[in-house]
């Protein structure tokens, strides 16, 4: 395949103040499919200069979270990388160093903002820029230390966006904006294009909400004499009521998700569903797949809205993708061992063959295994609601099977004994199959029988039948 892109660097630029949301993960999936359809690196980036909202913990678990969604790094904190730091508190340095250039040139200057006048970011009003020479002296001896800003132009800057073409900012609108605080510390826009400078980065992906940045971020690339990255703007992300996605509003963490059993190919998957689509319009793609698929050719701009019902759809496609082995390794941490005992090996590949059609995630399976098991309890009950008919119905069935137990236990076999009892007694459909079924689990309803009787084995289901029945046990 030829590239348009040579080589590809891509980086995912979290701070560390708190668990990731499939928001932000989103962006993080599109850089990593990016890097790897191209062949080229994908970095992660703290962006913790802030402090104090930096939160303990946080960049472990960012990572924890991303590599068990399979989205590794090429270069991050933990494993360096060419473009070291990868952690944008250390060694701050070389964000005064480009400071110091951009002054030189005359690009940025020094601004004696005063606390109280603080600014008009985006109102067009630069009024430190014409502030007197008088009153800078007067407010540096005053102990004022300056803050650093960029000088904006009067003119139009366009920036492009690989999805939606040219955009034009009224460069007059935007304020002389500030790269370094009195502190010396450097802001969002400053950090972010000194090192996206450094580290060599060509697609900076990031969602829309970023926009207005840009033409910010783009005259700082080119004050500093580096080249502009190509700029890809992923589509707003909505709640299913068409507002901002939010925490509250159902934007899941994916801790959340990995506890409650989502497999992390469909939650991939999904998120690349959000502003991206397959040529044939394919939703339903494994991780491979979407590497060979992607590009950005087919990223839409119009907003996207997050269907937690959708998510649920797409990882039941990918949980019915694996085989019962499979599924039932899978499904086995999440199996509540006080309740259902005695399911391991073989049984417990039964009952989850015959819950497997319901489950969109791993969480959800003892829910649906206590249509196999329902407890004591609700078994003793059992005997008492089945009606007389019933009860010959079902010792006839415990009868039969016990040869069939000794012959071995194939779902078809046990199935066909069971038809040859109705036959024999002169019931069929329900009438034959829900005693059975009330019997083995006290419901009507739930997994395909044949799967349950699998589940159970022999001595357990004709434990149950026999209880039912009142025969007592032999
Ligand atoms: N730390 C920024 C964020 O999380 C990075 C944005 C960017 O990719 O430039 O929004």
């Amino acid at each position: 395949m030829t590239s348009t892109y040579p080589s590809v660097r891509t980086r995912f630029a979290p701070s560390p103040t708190g668990a990731l949301h499939l928001g932000n993960v989103r962006v993080a999936v599109f850089n990593w499919l990016l890097a790897r359809h191209h062949g080229g690196s994908f970095a992660l980036r703290m962006e913790d200069t802030d402090l104090e909202r930096n939160l303990p913990g946080a960049e472990d678990a960012i990572m924890e979270d991303l590599r068990w969604l399979g989205l590794d790094w090429d270069e991050g904190p933990d494993v360096g990388g060419p473009g070291e730091p990868y952690r944008q508190s250390q060694g701050m340095e070389r964000y005064r160093d480009a400071a110091r250039a951009l002054l030189t040139s005359g690009a940025a200057y020094r601004a004696f903002d005063l606390p109280g006048d603080e600014l008009e970011e985006g109102s067009g009003r630069r009024p430190y820029r014409e502030l007197p020479r008088e009153e800078q002296e007067r407010r540096a001896s005053a102990g004022v230390v300056p803050v650093i800003r960029l000088r904006m132009p009067d003119e139009v800057v366009e920036i492009h966006d690989e999805i939606r073409g040219a955009i034009r900012f009224e460069g007059k609108d935007m304020g002389d904006f500030i790269l370094l605080r009195s502190d010396g510390r450097p802001t969002y826009n400053f950090a972010v294009v000194v090192d996206d400078a450094r580290q060599g980065v060509t697609h900076v992906i990031r969602g829309a909400g970023h926009l207005s940045n840009t033409p910010k971020q783009a005259l700082l690339f080119d004050a500093l004499g580096a080249p502009r990255p190509r700029f890809i703007h992923l589509p707003t992300v909505l709640g299913t009521d068409r507002k901002k996605l939010s925490k509250r509003e159902g934007a899941a963490a994916v801790a959340e998700l990995r506890e409650a059993g989502y497999p992390p190919g469909g939650i991939v998957n999904y998120l690349s569903l959000l502003g991206w689509s397959s040529p044939d319009g394919e939703e339903i793609l494994s991780v491979a797949e979407l590497v060979e698929r992607i590009s950005v050719e087919r990223l839409g701009a119009a907003d996207t809205v997050y269907d937690p019902e959708k998510l649920r759809w797409v990882c039941a496609r990918h949980l019915a993708g694996l085989s019962d082995s499979e599924l039932a390794r899978r499904a086995a941490p999440f199996v509540d061992r006080g309740r259902f005992p005695e399911l391991e090996g073989e049984r417990l590949v039964a009952a989850i063959s015959g819950v497997r059609s319901h489950l969109s995630h791993l969480g959800e399976v003892n829910r649906w295994l206590e249509g196999v098991d329902p407890g004591e309890e609700v078994l003793r009950g059992v005997r008492d609601a089945l009606d007389p008919e019933m009860r010959r119905v079902v010792g006839a069935v415990a009868t039969a099977l016990v040869r069939v137990a000794e012959e071995g236990w194939r779902e078809e076999e046990v199935m066909a004994a069971i038809r040859a009892v109705g036959k024999a007694l002169g019931v069929r459909g329900p009438g034959l199959f829900h005693p059975v079924r009330l019997g083995l689990t006290g419901a009507t309803s739930g997994p395909e029988l044949g799967k349950v009787l699998m589940a159970l084995g022999p001595r357990e289901v004709l434990r149950r039948l026999r209880t039912a029945a009142d025969i007592g046990v032999v």
